[in-house]
């Protein structure tokens, strides 16, 4: 088993450093506190501020670092008022993600005390299992022009990917299976009936079906899913889908969660994972202390779990998991929130919470 692991911090833009200085202190408190091994931080500069001040977004010795590192945690990247000469804004998550190969996006959709805006629900536990390398998002960066009179970009699903991915959200329904989370269901989530390329899609799902028998396979059309994740969302188990669709769908799943600032993620390939909340950098609250660092929290909650998965570490499983009951007893209780949870705490205060939850010493 290893003795320390090398985390890879990009702190980002905005509301970054402000979630991520309590959460790697929390995580570093909490191995330190169960004798699991190190985690060892190191910051590295990326993003619009470092783009903005340095001319490079991500530099090619972050990148090193990144891909060198045993998991990366990353917080929020881009500002509005930064960007490359396309109009286009900067974010280095995307270019991670296209050259580490994290093709699998994973987004869950849990209720753990928290409300959330559809009346008469009060469980909701799924997983949009976004695809993260290519899609339409193959196209970021390579778009065309017709100068003034039409703009150009092209969807890409290869077999390669496509096949990696279903593999990765029937593996993920059978893990659900045995813990008890899901009846052992996998959507394909297409528009299969007028893209080629989604047609194609859907025939490797069927395909990569056929080698988990034991897991139902269903498939829906992507503008049917967004009706039923808003009038019967308890109907799915696990998602999977392209990229641009799993954008977009991811944020409505963060909506159902009752907010962006409930809604980690974790974006996994076959040697590399970033973990970051699905928000982006709230610049309109910024600077003030008062961002929800749970989303932030619960994704370092999937990396201890990733990593103890990895590295066959069933201590880091068990940190993982109380450090996710720790932060629904905060909610539950509701009496430290911050002002998007209807409460006037700071983003300290939560942390401090979680950590007296978990038994352990209260971050400064
Ligand atoms: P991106 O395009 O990078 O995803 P965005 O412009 O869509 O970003 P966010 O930066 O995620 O949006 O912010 C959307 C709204 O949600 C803002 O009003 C912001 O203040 C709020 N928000 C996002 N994250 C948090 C958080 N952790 N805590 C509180 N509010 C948040």
């Amino acid at each position: 088993m290893a003795g320390r692991f090398n985390i890879c911090v990009f702190d980002g833009d905005g509301i970054g450093p402000e979630i991520m200085a309590p959460t790697i202190e929390l995580l570093g408190a909490l191995s330190a506190a169960r004798g699991l091994p190190t985690l060892a931080f190191a910051h590295h500069p990326a993003g619009a501020g470092h783009y903005r001040d340095h001319g490079e977004a991500l530099p090619a010795a972050s990148m090193q670092a990144a891909a060198a590192a045993d998991a990366i945690l990353l917080s929020a990247m881009g500002l509005p008022e930064v960007r490359y000469p396309d109009g286009t804004e900067i974010s280095p998550q995307i270019e991670l993600r296209m050259a580490l190969g994290l093709y699998a996006g994973v987004r869950p959709v849990l209720l753990f005390g928290q409300g959330t805006p559809l009346a008469g629900i009060d469980a909701l536990d799924f997983v949009i299992v976004r695809e993260s390398t290519e899609g339409l998002f193959a196209s970021h960066g390579k778009g065309s022009r017709d100068g003034d009179t039409a703009a150009h970009e092209t969807l890409t699903i290869t077999r390669e990917t496509s096949e990696k991915l279903f593999d990765f959200a029937f593996r993920l329904a059978r893990r659900r299976v045995a813990l008890g989370r899901g009846p052992g269901l996998v959507h394909c989530v297409d528009k299969a009936n007028v893209f080629q390329a989604f047609a194609f899609f859907r025939k490797i799902f069927h395909e990569r079906a056929a080698r988990f028998p034991d897991i139902q396979a269903k498939t829906t059309y992507v503008d049917a899913a967004a009706l039923w994740l808003v009038e019967r969302p308890t109907m799915f188990d696990v998602m999977v889908t392209e990229n641009m669709f799993g954008d977009i769908l991811s944020d409505l799943g963060a909506g159902l969660m009752g907010g962006l600032g409930f809604a980690p993620s974790a974006d996994i390939g076959d040697q590399n994972a970033v973990f970051q909340p699905c928000h982006g950098s709230a610049p309109d609250i910024a600077g003030r202390g008062i961002a929800n660092p749970i989303a932030m929290l619960l994704s370092g909650a999937m990396m201890l779990e990733w990593l103890a998965e990895r590295h066959g570490d069933e201590r880091l499983t068990a940190a993982g998991e109380d450090l996710r009951a720790a932060v629904a007893a905060v909610v539950r209780e509701g009496r430290v929130r911050t002002p998007d949870m209807g409460g006037s705490a700071g983003t300290a205060d939560v942390c401090a919470a979680v950590a007296a939850a978990l038994g352990l010493a209260v971050p400064a």
